[in-house]
């Protein structure tokens, strides 16, 4: 055999690098579940389920394009629960002269083949991953020389390179950003009426992984009774269709918004089709921008959305890769705190973490603001330990890889590399949340977010405030933070200590259980 293709579950592309040059007459495609994939973090049922059932429909997609396939499947007798182990018995099996694979999304993964091929003293060719529009080369010349990194620069400079979203040399409508008319938060009326998002009931091949997730996985977290993920190409092309007429137009103005059991909202529901290659990046920002042109969705919010797909997902990218494995370990803030075990169930008395959690359990899924500034800002102010946030992010989320979610969670999230990825933390109190949710969280909830002492303040009040106390010399030095903590000035010392005392008692667990 000349070359073993090694396809990981993030890599369902047909058109992958890693299929150049594909003879079928001497080379053979190999993919493998294991357990050790769903069990390094402790995966949410949504998050395996989803894998695997897009594995088994991309394995059908390979045969049906004639391509010879080796597929290990999780209850095959005998399976060696790693991609390590089951690596090294393929190549034992066929002995081919190379390997062959698309850059994975997870530094651990690429590691852990590296040294199966050196171990077997064979060559492993590691192909550019086409589906993004940068490579991290580009990220690394963009970042060269920069005393700091900022989203915005990089977002333009991509921009200009690929004519998104351009009219000649200028920005479409005269202006980068929009990002001011996108924060707007609901009225106490709610979310206008709008289109369920679209979803794709369990075929027999889904079906037989949720039995088996079920089973195998019955102590992870969440559940699967709601499985409608797109895990075809196909139906990935059906949802992007689906939000660019639903979503896309009211995109950018609610961004930001909150709700109650509203887990969707506007938002497109594509970050796992994107993140599995079922969908390519260019093609959703494509059909965006035309949404735009052809004067059916406004300029705000597509330019929000590109902003995401094409600034943010190509930006944490690059931070990724060029700053691996070093980036991984950082705490800036010293945190050293236990996750709160509740994370993993949603058994808490506040309201608007409630929410989240029950829909991230139930859906494998929460938007933007309620990773950032629900379950993130709870675990900031906190004080957990950065690495522990970045383990239940990689295991509750449905579109969690690795190079996505942790420059999310350890920099813009939980500021642990102390100001790489984002210019400040992302800190605020309980008011924020009530702001942005029109009020709705805070009014069914038992706390009060203007309350930052007493039995009833939020715990977020009380975290924002003692972590102000805390980080006060940090925050005192960044331009932007420094009028957070001259307002620590007009607490008296009797306060401080009753904020301190208070937010001791959330770290030890005496408030906001359930
Ligand atoms: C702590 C934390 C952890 C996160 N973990 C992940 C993760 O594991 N996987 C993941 O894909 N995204 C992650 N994000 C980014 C973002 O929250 C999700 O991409 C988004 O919520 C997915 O839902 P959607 O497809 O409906 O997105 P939309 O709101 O519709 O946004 C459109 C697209 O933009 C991209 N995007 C938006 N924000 C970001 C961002 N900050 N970084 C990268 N891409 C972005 C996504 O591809 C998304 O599909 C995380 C954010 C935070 C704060
Ligand atoms: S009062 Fe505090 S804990 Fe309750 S919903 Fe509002 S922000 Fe969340």
């Amino acid at each position: 055999m000349r070359s073993l293709i090694i396809v990981l579950g993030d890599q369902l592309d047909l058109d992958a690098a890693a299929f150049d040059g594909f003879d079928p007459a001497q080379d053979l495609a190999w993919m493998a579940e294991v357990a050790e994939e769903s069990t390094h973090v402790w995966s949410g049922q949504p998050r395996i389920a989803l894998f695997l059932a897009a594995m088994r429909h991309f394995a059908e997609a390979l045969r049906a394009a004639g391509r010879p396939l080796q597929y290990t499947r999780l209850e095959d007798p005998g399976n060696r629960g790693s991609l390590a182990a089951e690596l090294a018995a393929a190549i034992g099996q066929h002995r081919p002269q190379r390997l062959v694979m698309t850059a994975p999304g997870d530094w651990r993964v690429l590691q852990a083949l590296r040294g199966v091929a050196d171990a077997a003293g064979l060559p492993l060719d590691v192909r550019e991953d086409r589906h993004f529009f940068a490579t991290v080369r580009d990220f690394a010349a963009h970042a060269k020389g920069r005393r700091q990194l900022r989203l915005e620069y990089w977002y333009r400079e991509l921009r200009r390179r690929h004519a998104v979203l351009m009219d000649g040399d200028e920005p479409a409508g005269g202006q980068w950003n929009f990002d001011a008319d996108n924060r707007e938060a609901f009225g106490p009326q709610g979310p206008p009426p709008h289109p369920p998002p679209a979803g794709f009931a369990p075929d027999a091949i889904t079906r037989d992984v949720i039995t088996l997730v079920r089973s195998r996985f019955a102590g992870h977290p969440g559940r699967l009774d709601d499985f409608d993920w797109p895990v075809t190409r196909t139906q990935a092309l059906q949802a992007l269709d689906h939000f660019i007429t639903g979503g896309l137009p009211h995109f950018g103005r609610w961004q930001d918004a909150l709700w109650p059991r509203e887990p969707w909202l506007f938002h497109s529901r594509l970050s796992a089709a994107m993140n599995l290659k079922l969908l390519h990046p260019r093609e959703v920002v494509q059909a965006a921008e035309a949404a735009y042109r052809a004067g059916a969705a406004p300029l705000a919010s597509v330019e929000g959305f590109v902003r995401q797909t094409l600034g943010w997902r190509e930006y944490v990218r690059g931070i990724y890769w060029t700053r691996m494995p070093a980036y991984g370990g950082l705490n800036a803030l010293d945190a050293q705190q236990d996750l709160p075990a509740w994370y993993w169930t949603g058994a808490t008395d506040m309201a608007c973490l409630h929410d989240t959690l029950q829909q991230t359990l139930r859906f494998g899924y929460a938007h933007h603001i309620q990773r950032l500034m629900v379950t993130g800002l709870y675990a900031l102010l906190l004080g957990v330990q950065p690495q522990q946030v970045h383990a239940w992010y990689l295991a509750v989320y449905v579109d969690a890889v690795e190079w996505v979610e942790l420059p999310n969670t350890l920099g813009m999230s939980q500021f642990a590399d102390g100001g790489v990825m984002a210019s400040k933390p992302y800190i605020a109190s309980g008011k924020y949340i009530e702001r942005m949710s029109g009020g709705s969280l805070c009014k069914a909830c038992r706390y009060d977010p203007a309350a930052r002492i007493g039995a009833t303040a939020c715990p977020f009040t009380t975290l924002y405030w003692s972590f102000l106390m805390r980080h006060e010399a940090v925050l005192a030095r960044n331009p932007r933070t420094v009028m957070l903590v001259r307002n620590l000035a007009r607490l008296g010392n009797a306060e401080r200590a009753a904020i301190g005392a208070r937010a001791e008692a959330v770290r030890r667990g005496e408030v906001g259980v359930a």
